[in-house]
């Protein structure tokens, strides 16, 4: 998000762009913990909308940044084991084809046996599969972002430290007076907050609510397997979250269920439980019965934290109650996918005063404060 704001920003004419990162180097937040999944499949028109811009920018991502994104549209499979299942399959779907997806589909269980013959299908009553859903590289997509940024004349400043933004005035006056990281105090009247899950706590810090916290998502990565190919669609099991899909020769499993056993003191804590593992597992071998063949590389699992907002849609645009604060935050596990959307958005936020690529007006975050949050995405 940051970088993306960052190279939207200076593309869009704005000079002096500095962006101040914690770490030594990038990607070490959620970026890097994101399998890069891609999906146009969402049950709330904003989402499929800014797929559907994110997805126009990735297919000219090289072309802008220099940089190839990995899109690789091999689609997105959710599937469903009861007629109620469907149901928010097919809303979703009619939310869909009214955006303008032409590509997505209804399944049945034959045609899930034919896209994924490795899964058990027996109990199955059909689902949605969508060809222009599919895969993108994280971390090539923060590079590509970063290198183009710099050339435009934005600066990183890598290993600054923890940054608190300073607020000065009371009341209705408060407006944005500067940065001070662990090495230095940066004068400025504009600050973006791209903090990913960490963004409700900058906000804290400065005296401010913003509703984004940190929830841990987990996943397991097997050792290379050749049993289903690189190029399988990402299969979803609509009535427990369980994903799988394959990256670079290995079969990676998600399942959207706490880990039993976490430390509930730290939220931002991303030790990988194995107890997460051994609920996982037969559930895994269960639905996909392939799985036999292949060993869990333990070491290599992960876990990482979830940017989440009250309604799962993100907050884009200027702070409530601070003048000169911008949010690009609370993407609620879809930050990736959509980060060269809003970054687009933000900056045309921030340079022009209003969003000019798409109506956003669903994403204002002063939503909550308002009482009117989006009714929260359907499906995932
Ligand atoms: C297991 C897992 C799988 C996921 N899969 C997908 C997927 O398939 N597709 C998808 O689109 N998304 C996915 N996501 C979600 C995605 O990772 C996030 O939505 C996205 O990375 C958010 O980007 P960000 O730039 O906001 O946050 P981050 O990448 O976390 O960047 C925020 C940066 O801000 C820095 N920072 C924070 N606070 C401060 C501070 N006070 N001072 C200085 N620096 C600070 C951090 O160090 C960090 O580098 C997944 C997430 C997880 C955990």
């Amino acid at each position: 998000m940051g970088a993306s704001a960052a190279y939207h920003l200076a593309r869009g004419g704005c000079r002096n762009v500095l962006v101040v990162e914690r770490y030594g180097e990038p990607g070490l937040g959620s970026t890097g913990a994101a399998t890069g999944g891609f999906r146009v499949q969402f049950g709330s028109e904003t989402h499929v909308r800014l797929s559907l811009l994110s997805r126009e920018k990735l297919l000219r991502f090289r072309e802008e940044t220099g940089v190839d994104a990995g899109y690789r549209p091999c689609g997105y499979l959710f599937m469903a084991r009861a007629e109620a299942e469907l149901a928010p399959l097919r809303r979703a779907m009619a939310i869909q084809r009214a955006a303008g997806v032409r590509e997505v589909r209804e399944v049945d269980a034959g045609e899930i046996r034919r896209l994924v013959p490795w899964v058990r299908a027996d109990d199955l009553v059909g689902g949605t599969f969508c060809p222009i859903d599919g895969f993108i590289r994280p971390l090539e997509i923060l590079r590509g972002y970063r290198e183009a940024a710099e050339r435009l004349g934005v600066r990183f400043a890598y290993g600054a430290g923890w940054a608190d933004c300073l607020v000065e005035g009371r009341g209705l006056e408060r407006r944005v007076a500067g940065v001070r990281t662990e090495r230095d105090v940066v004068a400025t009247r504009r600050v973006v907050n791209a903090a990913g899950p960490w963004a409700g706590l900058v906000g804290a810090r400065a005296g401010l609510e913003i509703p984004v916290r940190p929830v841990r998502r987990q996943t397991a990565i097997t050792h290379p397997f050749s049993g289903i190919p690189e190029d399988a669609p990402l299969t979803i099991c609509l009535w427990d979250g369980l994903h799988l899909r394959v990256r670079d020769g290995r079969v990676l499993l998600l399942w959207h269920v706490d880990t039993p056993g976490r430390d509930p003191a730290d939220p931002f804590d991303t030790t990988f439980y194995r107890p997460w593992l051994d609920a996982l597992l037969p559930r895994a071998y269960d639905r996909f019965p392939i799985l036999a063949e292949a060993t869990v590389d333990v070491e290599r699992c992960w876990a990482g934290l979830y940017e989440m907002s009250p309604d799962t849609h993100a907050l884009l645009g200027p702070a409530p109650g601070v003048e000169g604060l911008y949010l690009i935050t609370g993407s609620s596990g879809h930050g990736v996918m959509h980060a060269p959307a809003l970054g687009q958005l933000l900056a045309e936020i921030v340079l022009e005063g209003r969003a000019r690529s798409l109506a956003i007006d669903a994403l204002r975050p002063s939503r909550f404060a308002e009482g009117r949050p989006n009714p929260e995405d359907a499906i995932l």
